[in-house]
This record gives C-alpha cells, structure tokens and sequence, in this order.
C-alpha cells in the first residue's frame, strides 16, 4: 500500500485504483506525475472525466455509449433492421464496424452470463432484448460473444431465447481462437469468422 502522503494525495491514489491494470505502485506513479509535472494535463482529464460522466449515457434500443439518447448506428435508417448482432463489449462493436462490411443492428450486453459474480439476465439487458425479439422486425441474431466458457453459455442462453420466437440464429464461426477476445482478434480473422457464421 502506499505510504501515508496525506489524506488528499492517499485519496487520489485510492480513486486511480478503479482503472483496470492499475495497482498501488502504478497509480502512486501516476498521481506524482499529475500533481508534480502536469497540472494542466490532470485539469483536463478531471473536466473531460466530468463531462463525459454527465453527458454520455446508453443507447435505450443497442445499451452502447451515446451521448443521444439513439447511438448513431440506431439512428441511422439506411442499416438493415432485420440482423441484429449480439456483442459482449462496445469494444467490440467497434471491431466489427472496421473489419466487416456488416450493416445491420447491433446489442451490447456489457458483460456476460457469470451466475458466481452475481451477473444475471438482469444486469445484460436480457428482458429489453426480448423486447426488441418480440417487435418482430428481427429475423436473424448473429451471436457475437467472446468463444470463452462464459460467452458461450452466454450464446446458449440468448439462442434459445431467440429460437423460440422462430428468429434464425447464426455464431461467428471459424478463427476465432477459444478462449480469446473479439477486440484482439486481427480484422481479417473476424472479417472471415463474421462471413462465415453458422446456423445453430
Ligand atoms: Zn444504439
């Protein structure tokens, strides 16, 4: 733990914590340099942190980050309103839109199932999917969860949920290494996997 600097400075330190891949020593680093070498950096990353928490919000119809109510994808009327892809992170949204010539829906469930961290349907947004699933505009779900146990079982789950509503559902298939992530997959790889999904 760090030493005591004082209250403010501790504090500091604690709240840098909250980043992934932060510990002690790295966010001690970090807290010298902010107040030691670059106030003005640390002023904006405060403003721009406040700004963005009070400004940015979910989409209501895909849940990724939007500063509008509807992202710019939902919005946009000229994409396919028929497939809706369905992604673990916004992250991988964004890897999607770059290696892929997909035009269609997207939803993002910010996580996946994990029954032993207390993250149910609930908290993926599962009954607002349904929702979507029943205003049967949707004919197909491509199922683009991470190929880890939990992403799977993940898939299952919404599969199912899907297959009983007579929606075709297809997963991203081939070179997708297991147990890997969407987001560090290079773009030819998913550009292949996306093309090549399959029906299940
Ligand atoms: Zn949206």
């Amino acid at each position: 733990m760090a030493a005591k600097l004082g209250a403010k400075i501790d504090n500091l330190i604690e709240a840098l914590r909250c980043l992934p891949g932060v510990g002690p020593k790295s966010a001690q680093r970090m807290t010298f340099h902010l107040l030691e070498r670059n106030r003005d950096g640390a002023e904006r990353l405060a403003a721009a942190l406040s700004q963005a928490l009070e400004q940015v919000q979910h989409c209501e119809r895909c849940r990724i980050l939007s500063e509008d109510a509807l992202c710019a994808r939902c919005a946009d009327t000229e994409r396919r309103q028929d497939q809706l892809c369905i992604v673990e992170m916004p992250s991988d949204v964004v890897a999607i839109e770059q290696a892929t010539q997909y035009k269609g829906q997207y939803f993002v469930l910010s996580g996946h199932l994990s029954p032993l961290d207390g993250i149910g349907p609930e908290a993926l947004g599962i009954p607002q999917l349904i929702t979507r699933f029943d205003e049967h505009e949707i004919e197909e779900v491509i199922l683009a969860t991470n190929p880890t146990v939990e992403g799977e079982a993940t898939a299952h789950y919404i599969s199912q949920l899907a297959q009983t509503r007579n929606i075709s559902v297809t997963r991203l298939a081939h070179g997708i290494p297991l147990g890997g992530e969407l987001e560090y997959v290079d773009s030819g790889t998913l550009s292949h996997a996306f093309s090549g999904r399959e029906s299940i």
